[in-house]
């Protein structure tokens, strides 16, 4: 007999335990022992993850799992030595359930790797709790960070305007500091950019040089990445060509650099820089407001912080020894590995400073993200209406000539498990590297998957999308996250001299959550608004509001991003998944609909098709689009009816006519633009335009 074959059976009999066999895979796959062979063990156990019984292409799925599976043991074969110690202790991030994508650890032993960028685990060990907590607990009420006093503050203010948050917080502390008021940015950990670009369109960035927070050649620097064309294409039997798109989301900004031109002209220009130092509650009086301030580095790490590892290094270190003790490791495997050399001199330059136990000021801009902790006491116990599930990573190692373009929007598999997932892929690092993203619109029903879940499906799909083999891919990075999104958006400010901007406004479009191209658009508004407020003292709440007036077009795209998720029951699924209940949409639903979308968009031509591309949507091109959906693909457009409710059609109908109205507001009072140069009258100018998408202007 076989010898690996007898030894196989007696371990098998020895222990017969599932972790036994994950670990038996592993030690196999460090001798080199071949997997299919071993899959096929006598005592009916598996050896591999178990192939999706409910997926369509199940054969071929399984034969990804294998091609993966063996991949994954080859070119993390050192890693695997390195992290046997862990396996013995168990892979689980949060030792909770398998769920429907699980892959029994296969993201875990990608992740392995100790020169993927910060702590992946960690981090999403993390996100993971954040993720449960919001699909399985009842909603709690936020702590209220924010009291209103009445009596008067006798204090001096130390600055005009705090904006707590330095990302995309950065941006509107330059431009106010530049228009001559006194600024200072409170931020938690380091006021530094992410490595992981952020896709734009050219057209997006110019408002950076005209408002002078960047030069144009340190903009040209800030450019990792330019690329063409981007396309899109859905999974379907008829093989549909893909459409390409010129000038789309075709530049890689490095957010570390522009980040840091900024910072650095922010501080030459007189403005303050406290690190470490994490907005705790504020007391609003009449007179300014009172930000009180704690340790950020000893702020545990969130969510908010997967985003922007190599920032929260601080707060990672802090939590490493603690991590350790509970599980019984040295805590090396939570040391950061990307200490960065530059933020030893950060606190001796001019104007940085760490931790004031309180700041005074008149404005204070929320720039804390989908996380902070004022808009969580303003949304009070509500969970998001909605949830964009995200993973990805990025990695070197693609063929150069698969990496010269990229994928806006694209599908590979039918919706599976009330999800449709969606993938996009973008040359990074001036072509060297590749970023891939798989997503899914979601809500925070218990039975979503878990972002883990999420990650080993995306690695188990990566090869067979990009067609390449995890062997040859040197990742970088791994990305999750989960973004909230509310059908009540952007946030209006509840209180006075607090005004919400970036994700923590969600004024970003609900279908590409992205926030950095969402702020460029808005820039110019908010720093004309903002500069004309702290001027005339207009900061009651009544005026903050008009900062983040009703958007109609933002409003209509939540239909959209609902048409693109189900409700968990609406798939049709193969009979016995779920006993006798099945629903009523078929698995291709979403493709269908997005490919005759987009077919409408593209024969009406580019006036129709880029503004919505680039997160606008405009009453005209949207009213020719659904027409001729609708006349295309009668029958799914009835589906969606029913998928999204009457609720939601009301809704979106209402924000149509919003839309028509807003246009036409617009059209009539552009005379009136410059004459009428009020407070009051030019925020209700700007929410006409932006409200109608006409802030968006077509390029031939
Ligand atoms: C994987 C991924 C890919 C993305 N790709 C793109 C893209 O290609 N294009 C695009 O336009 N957008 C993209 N985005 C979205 C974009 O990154 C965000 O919209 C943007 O980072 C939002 O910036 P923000 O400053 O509003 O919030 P955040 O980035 O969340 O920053 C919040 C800041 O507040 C600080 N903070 C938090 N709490 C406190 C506190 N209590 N006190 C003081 N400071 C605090 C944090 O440390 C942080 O600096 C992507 C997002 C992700 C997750």
């Amino acid at each position: 007999m076989n010898p690996e074959r007898s030894s196989h059976k007696s371990l098998c009999t020895a222990v017969g335990s599932r972790r036994f066999f994950e670990r038996l895979a592993y030690t196999m796959a460090l001798h080199d022992v071949n997997l299919r062979h071993a899959s096929n063990c006598p005592f009916g156990h598996s050896l591999l993850p178990p192939a999706n019984h409910h997926s369509p292409q199940r054969t071929g799925q399984r034969l990804v799992q294998i091609h993966t599976w063996r991949a994954v043991s080859e070119e993390h074969r050192r890693t695997l030595i390195r992290t046997k110690a862990t396996l013995s202790r168990g892979v689980g991030v949060d030792g909770g359930s398998p769920d429907t994508f699980s892959k029994d650890g296969l993201a875990m032993s990608v992740m392995a790797d100790s020169d993927i960028e910060g702590d992946p685990k960690q981090f999403l060990k993390v996100s993971e709790a954040y993720w449960q907590a919001m699909k399985s607990a009842p909603a709690k009420r936020a702590p209220a960070v924010i009291r209103v006093r009445h009596r008067r503050l006798q204090q001096e203010m130390d600055c005009d305007v705090a904006v707590c948050g330095g990302t995309l917080g950065l941006l509107l502390a330059l431009g106010l500091q530049l228009r001559g008021h006194k600024v200072c940015i409170v931020e938690k950990r380091r006021v530094e950019g992410r490595l992981q670009e952020w896709n734009v369109s050219r057209s997006e960035l110019q408002v950076l040089t005209d408002l002078g927070l960047v030069t144009e050649q340190e903009l040209q620097d800030s450019i990792a990445t330019e690329f063409n064309p981007v396309h899109i294409g859905f999974h379907s039997k008829q093989q549909h060509p893909d459409i390409a798109a010129e000038d789309v989301l075709n530049l890689g900004i490095s957010p570390k650099k522009l980040l840091g031109h900024m910072r650095g002209r922010f501080l030459e220009s007189g403005g303050a820089i406290h690190e470490g130092a994490a907005f705790h509650s504020a007391e609003v009086y009449p007179e300014g407001v009172v930000i009180r301030v704690s340790n950020g580095t000893e702020e545990p790490i969130t969510a908010g912080d997967a985003n922007r590892p190599l920032a929260a290094q601080d707060a990672l270190r802090q939590s490493a020894p603690a991590e350790a003790a509970r599980n019984g490791s040295s805590g090396d495997a939570a040391a950061p590995q990307h200490a960065d050399n530059d933020r030893r001199t950060s606190r001796t330059e001019a104007g940085v400073s760490g931790r004031p136990d309180h700041v005074t000021c008149r404005l204070v801009i929320d720039c804390m993200g989908h996380w902070s902790p004022i808009v969580r006491q303003m949304r009070g116990s509500s969970k998001p209406d909605g949830m964009c599930l995200v993973v990805g990573s990025c990695a070197s190692g693609f063929p150069p000539e698969q990496n010269r373009s990229a994928d806006f929007m694209r599908t590979v598999t039918d919706a599976d498990a009330d999800l449709q997932l969606f993938w996009q892929a973008f040359p990074a690092e001036g072509g060297a590297a590749r970023t891939t993203y798989m997503f899914s619109y979601a809500d925070c029903a218990k039975q979503r998957p878990s972002l883990q879940g999420l990650l080993d499906r995306y690695f188990e799909l990566l090869p067979g999308y990009q067609s390449c083999s995890l062997t040859d891919l040197k990742i970088k990075r791994v990305l999750f996250g989960g973004f909230p999104c509310y059908s009540h958006s952007p946030l209006q400010p509840q209180f006075d001299r607090i005004v919400q901007v970036g994700d923590a406004s969600a004024s970003q479009s609900p279908l590409s959550f992205g926030g950095f191209g969402s702020m460029l658009r808005h820039l110019r508004r908010l720093t004309d608004g903002l500069d004309q407020a702290l001027r005339q003292n207009m900061l009651a709440r009544g005026n903050l509001k008009l900062l983040q007036p009703y958007q109609p077009s933002l409003a209509a795209a939540w239909l959209f991003q609902r048409s693109m998720a189900l409700k968990p029951g609406q798939l049709r699924e193969p009979r016995g998944r779920r006993g006798a209940v099945s629903g009523f949409l078929p698995p291709t639903h979403i493709n269908t609909l997005l490919a005759a979308n987009f077919r409408v968009m593209q024969m009406l031509g580019d006036r129709v098709m880029r503004p919505f591309l680039q997160d606008t949507i405009q009453f005209w091109p949207l009213s020719a689009a659904m027409t001729g959906t609708l006349f295309i693909a009668p029958l799914t457009i009835l589906r969606v009816l029913v998928q999204v409710g009457p609720k939601v059609v009301l809704s979106w109908f209402r924000h149509y006519v919003m839309l028509g109205v807003y246009s036409f507001l617009h059209f009539i009072s552009k005379p009136l633009h410059k004459r009428v140069r009020g407070y009051r009258a030019q925020r209700i100018f700007e929410a006409w335009r932006c409200g109608s998408g006409a802030d968006y202007a077509h390029q031939q």
